[in-house]
């Protein structure tokens, strides 16, 4: 190269009075390890540096991207810092194994050209020293830039193109679905563990039995029917795991041709984002890279392919529903949308009931139950927490109605920051576990291939969590200083002012309460136990608790008021339930669901309140029935007939159906014989009353 042996010319004093920055980057985590050697050069560069000039002292390394491969700098933090420090001009010159290595793309790597220009920044490589501000060599470098990025994407498509053709002749082994494996020829066969093939038979067959998702994994989770996996890499390569159906597994199973006997490769692929992520996209089947009919043994045919897919377009709708973020609709539900699951954390979606004539909300929280078929989790009739929240509203705006606005700003500066440090652990945690796994992955045997493989899958996969956790916290952030802007703030003032008015006036439509009380409520957690309760987060993070009895199930709802309840238990002493039900209607009371009274009614109030019958009532006094008195006295009940119709014993009627009720007498009169020596002849016209009637 021209330059390299005339470069300590363009090395000024201005340039040694400030520092070296070595730039050491791999591009892949197998060169961490493997490729100690050009590591080594990075840091020999290191000796050209104090050669021309500067202290050793004054080399600063960056190799901060060590382990990251990376087409971008967005993931990349030192070759971001190494930017900055260049921006700042507080680098002289900056050093690199291979210039072009600096940056893998071009766009990156002009930038950092520029700003070397601006700051009057050198640049060293094996090659030998530039000086950006210098046409000539920018030229070159900018030259090699491009020629890196072309390579970058020649091995790319060659690489690829390998991996296609395979695919496209069906030979590519890939990772196969739950149900087939590869056998000593390498061909693609059903599962030889029995097990496993009657778990995925079992899965179609009660797909097509109940012919919906949902309804799938419920049944399997209804009869406890785990569902196998085998690991893929790691010690226990091919072992099985069993666990509960997602609904997740269970599409991806039921949209996979696989199971009919298919070979399929490339059936979605990584789109790359704006924003340096990638997204991962289903494509539609005419742009699938590779797909071959009966090229294996199958579950099922293709016919019951085809219209698994069709039946999963018809319900696909049904499987996305997200009400958290949707607007205030129609419908007398305040809390809709704003109310979160105490016992599970999901948000709880609406549902109306009706109850004479009315829509009455219920408050429902679906928990697992659409990923794993459980049984809801809970379930609460709003019309009595809509109010109590709605009291709370009232009564927390009109005294203070200033102060809270005031509180409203200050809490939600702390909440932002609160929430800011809590979600920052989030990103702590995944920089602790990638770095983990970069340990796990640096201390096993090379050798050992297959280990090291699934160490290094997993390192990335750290890596990529760690920069979606980075991402979230970014986008949260920045959701967050916008919470409240002015145009908010001023309807919160405005709002302050008349909010009790306003909201209790019964002209203002459902829809505007709820806007109200979007202003001011964060969400609500209720969670149904022995109480309701339910946790009130305002918009500014003050917390307020509620406490409420349960409400009242639809049957408590139609019950009897308890005063009546009362006075049925004082009547019943007395009368049957017909004549209770007489003196109920005189006296001018109605039932729960307010209708007359009458015996069926008396008896229904009778039995949910556990209230003993006058007939009880009579018994546990010591009165007896026909047969206890015809027992006890050794007679027919036919005799105690004719004594009653005599006069002869003190009787009674207990209840619609004419059972009559005696005293028992006083005394056996003294010429009767006992009994047990004449059980069934007692002597007739005997009176063995205790008294007269
Ligand atoms: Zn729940």
């Amino acid at each position: 190269m021209r330059m390299s042996g005339n470069g300590h010319h363009k090395v000024t004093a201005r340039h040694l009075a400030r520092s070296a920055y070595l730039y050491v980057r791999q591009s892949t985590m197998r060169q961490v390890v493997e490729n100690t050697e050009s590591t080594e050069r990075q840091y020999a560069l290191r000796q050209r540096a104090i050669a021309l000039g500067w202290p050793s002292d004054g080399v600063i390394v960056i190799d901060s991207d060590l382990g990251q491969s990376g087409a971008s700098a967005v993931d990349r933090e030192g070759f971001q810092k190494l930017v900055a420090e260049v921006g700042m001009g507080r680098a002289g010159i900056v050093l690199g194994l291979e210039v072009s290595r600096l940056a893998r793309n071009s766009a990156d790597w002009h930038r950092l050209l520029e700003i070397c220009a601006l700051t009057d920044t050198l640049i060293l490589d094996e090659d030998g020293i530039y000086d950006p501000s210098h046409f000539n060599d920018r030229l070159l470098l900018g030259l090699k830039g491009t020629m890196s990025e072309a390579e970058l994407h020649v091995l790319r498509a060659r690489l690829r193109g390998g991996l296609i053709n395979k695919a496209r002749r069906g030979e590519l082994r890939c990772r196969l679905p739950i149900g087939f494996v590869y056998d000593a020829q390498v061909r693609v066969v059903l599962d030889p563990d029995k097990q496993v093939q009657e778990s995925v038979r079992l899965l179609f067959d009660t797909f097509f039995r109940t012919g919906a998702a949902h309804a799938t994994i419920k049944s399997f989770r209804k009869q406890g029917i785990l569902f196998p996996t085998r690991l893929h890499g790691g010690t226990r390569s091919g072992d099985l795991v069993w666990g509960p159906l997602s609904l997740g597994r269970l599409v991806s199973i039921l949209h996979s041709p696989w199971f009919a006997g298919a070979y399929s490769f490339g059936r979605s692929r990584w789109r790359k984002q704006p924003g340096g992520g990638t997204r991962h996209e289903a494509l539609p089947p005419n742009e699938w890279l590779a797909f071959i009919r009966d090229a294996h043994p199958a579950y099922i045919t293709w016919d019951q392919y085809v219209q698994t897919q069709q039946r999963l377009r018809d319900s696909g709708k049904a499987l996305h529903f997200d009400c958290s973020q949707s607007p205030p609709r129609e419908g007398p539900a305040l809390l809709q949308g704003r109310a979160v699951c105490g016992l599970c954390g999901s948000r709880m979606h609406v549902r109306y009931g009706s109850r004479r004539g009315q829509r009455i909300p219920n408050y429902v929280c679906v928990g697992r139950g659409r990923l794993f078929g459980d049984p809801l989790c809970q379930s609460i009739v709003g019309t009595q927490l809509d109010a109590a929240i709605g009291k709370l509203l009232v009564d927390a705006v009109t005294p203070m109605a200033l102060q809270m606005t005031l509180a409203v700003q200050h809490e939600l500066e702390r909440r932002v920051d609160e929430a800011d440090s809590l979600r920052h652990r989030q990103v702590e945690r995944a920089q602790y576990e990638a770095e983990l796994a970069r340990q796990r992955y640096l201390h096993v045997d090379p050798g050992n291939r297959l280990v090291a493989e699934s160490l290094e899958a997993d390192w990335n996969a750290r890596l990529r969590a760690l920069d979606e956790a980075r991402a979230d916290y970014e986008r949260q952030r920045a959701a967050d200083r916008r919470v409240v802007d002015d145009d908010e703030r001023r309807r919160i003032l405005a709002l302050a002012a008349d909010f009790p008015a306003v909201w209790n006036d019964p002209n203002t439509p459902e829809r505007e309460r709820k806007r109200m009380l979007a202003l001011l409520v964060e969400d609500v957690t209720v969670s149904k136990q022995h109480h309701v309760t339910a946790a009130v987060r305002f918009r500014g993070g003050a917390t307020t608790i509620l406490t409420l009895p349960r409400p009242l199930t639809a049957q408590q709802l139609r019950a009897t008021r308890p005063e009546v309840r009362q006075q049925i238990d004082g009547l019943l002493d007395e009368y049957t339930d017909a004549q209770v039900a007489h003196i109920l209607n005189e006296r001018g009371l109605r039932t729960g669901a307010d209708d007359a009274f009458d015996a069926v009614s008396v008896q229904w109030v009778r039995v949910t309140a556990k209230l003993p019958s006058l007939k009880e009532r009579l018994l546990a006094a010591g009165m007896l029935t026909t047969r206890q008195l015809g027992e006890k006295l050794g007679v027919k009940r036919s005799t105690i007939g004719r004594w009653r119709a005599q006069g002869l014993v003190e009787s009674r009627i207990c209840n619609e159906l004419g059972e009559w009720l005696y005293w028992p007498p006083k005394q056996t009169p003294p010429h009767r014989r006992s009994p047990t020596k004449r059980p069934a002849k007692s002597p007739e016209g005997r009176s063995p009353v205790r008294g007269a009637v």
